[in-house]
């Protein structure tokens, strides 16, 4: 028997931004026959300043809304599509596709609709340079009367029409609800749309193809060409994206990991590259103790003192019931023998903070509570550290030589990372200090 192996293959929006692109693509594709089955998105920037045709649809579809006249707008999205056509010698025509499109949006068919017509036409183009089947994800990729992803529906839907194609190409970002309606992902959606497909086909890898070789350890705007991440877990990626890195969209780890098949990070423009590897797990050590720093700015701490408060039963409950009552989520909650502290998003928080503090004085009855604005939290993440010792320490040492005052520390009970508190003001420095420490004095 011989067994042939599937990839499922996605291309983001700068991959395909330009008929020059799209032969890199098809380069690609055709270099690996088992890269049967093709998710595009829509086409992205070709240059600084360019504006992606998912923008642009946004955009005319709104002129359309308001009953302006937006031909101008859409002969321009029809331009980007026509010089792909004709920089790849094809012979296709969008027309009658455009005429339908315009009829559409004159009776407002959505802005959901609007979106989605970028992929979808990018994966017309896409199935007919490559010579694969077309297939509209509108008619595999489903989704509840509420709006919800309808996941095992689509997954039965879906994998009972691949089953019966041999290559295919789905257009990425969007699906339909039982009606026909089109429904779109979030931003970035696409990249679900390729962990969907990997599901559905059983892949053997999804291949993730972007501008840049997979994930840096830490953000290069602060880290001066930052080494790559070979291998990365989900779990350890989940702390990262969470934290801010942002490569490959949040919800694209589900499906996938359902079936425990990896995605592998690629860059469209040097794919001599091995890029990074998502995996369930590895016995593969990473390169350093950590796998990647990331964080955010724009935290505030809300610290609760009360005396004798370890032995009131029912406090913690009393202090986040003020912060959900409401309507705030909390990121941390650090405590102590007679304190506890709460570590929310600033903005979130600002305009609700005095009735927070009031509820917590009814609920909770505490001696004093202060509020500290302007705070950032940094993520150390790293399978490795479970089982070195000293991380904590080198972590601390580190930020005390480079004069960073910790304010909080969190070490999550899965030993995966380490949650470190600091002024805005701090955040670069400190974030320079742990790579030097872990990774520059290691090479
Ligand atoms: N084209 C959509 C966006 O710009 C979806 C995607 O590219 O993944 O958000």
């Amino acid at each position: 028997m011989v067994i042939v192996m599937k990839k499922v293959v996605k291309f983001g929006g700068s991959s395909l931004a330009s008929a020059e692109q799209f032969k890199k693509v098809g380069d690609i594709i055709h270099a690996d026959k088992e890269r049967r089955y093709v998710v595009p998105s829509a086409p992205g920037k070709r240059f600084s300043g360019d504006t992606k045709v998912t923008d642009m649809l946004y955009g005319c579809y709104h002129l359309a809304a308001e009953d302006k006249d937006f031909k101008k707008e859409l002969a321009d999205i029809a331009t980007r599509y026509q010089d792909i056509i004709d920089g790849l010698g094809l012979t296709i025509s969008l027309k009658e596709e455009f005429k339908t499109i315009e009829k559409n949006f004159k009776e407002k068919a959505g802005e959901n609709y609007a979106a989605s017509r970028g992929e979808y036409l990018n994966g017309i183009i896409m199935a007919a340079y490559l010579g694969y089947e077309f297939i509209d994800a509108a008619e595999v990729i489903r989704f509840t009367d509420e709006g919800d992803f309808d996941s095992e529906l689509t997954n039965r839907i879906l994998g009972e029409r691949l089953a019966k194609t041999e290559c295919a190409v789905i257009p990425g970002f969007y699906g339909a609800y039982a009606d026909g309606r089109v429904k779109t992902f979030s931003r970035g959606g696409s990249d679900i749309t390729g962990s969907i497909v990997s599901r559905a086909v059983k892949a053997d890898v999804y291949e993730n193809w972007t501008d840049v070789s997979g994930f840096l350890i830490a953000d290069p705007r602060i880290i001066e060409n930052p080494e790559g991440i070979e291998t990365i877990t989900y779990r350890e990626l989940r702390e990262l994206s969470y934290m801010g890195a942002s490569v490959l969209h949040e919800d694209a780890i589900f499906p996938v990991r359902r079936e425990g098949i990896p995605i592998n990070i690629r860059n469209t423009n040097r794919p001599e590259d091995g890029g990074t590897w998502i995996v369930e797990s590895t016995c593969q050590k990473s390169k350093y103790v950590i796998t990647g720093i990331a964080g955010k700015k724009g935290f505030c701490s809300v610290n609760i003192e009360k005396a004798m408060m370890n032995s009131e039963i029912g406090f913690g409950r009393k202090v986040l019931q003020a912060f959900e009552d409401n309507g705030i989520s909390f990121e941390h909650v650090p405590s102590g023998i007679d304190t506890m502290t709460v570590f929310v998003h600033q903005d979130e928080f600002m305009d609700k903070e005095q009735k927070v503090v009031s509820a917590l004085h009814r609920l909770a009855d505490p001696d004093c509570v202060e509020i500290e604005a302007d705070l950032a939290l940094i993520a150390v993440v790293g399978r490795g550290m479970k089982s070195t010792r000293g991380t904590a320490g080198r972590i601390f040492s580190a930020l005390a030589h480079a004069n960073v005052n910790v304010k909080m520390i969190d070490q999550g009970s899965s030993e995966l990372n380490i949650i470190i508190g600091v002024a805005n003001d701090d955040f670069e420095t400190a974030i320079k200090a742990i790579y030097n420490i872990f990774v520059i004095s290691q090479l």
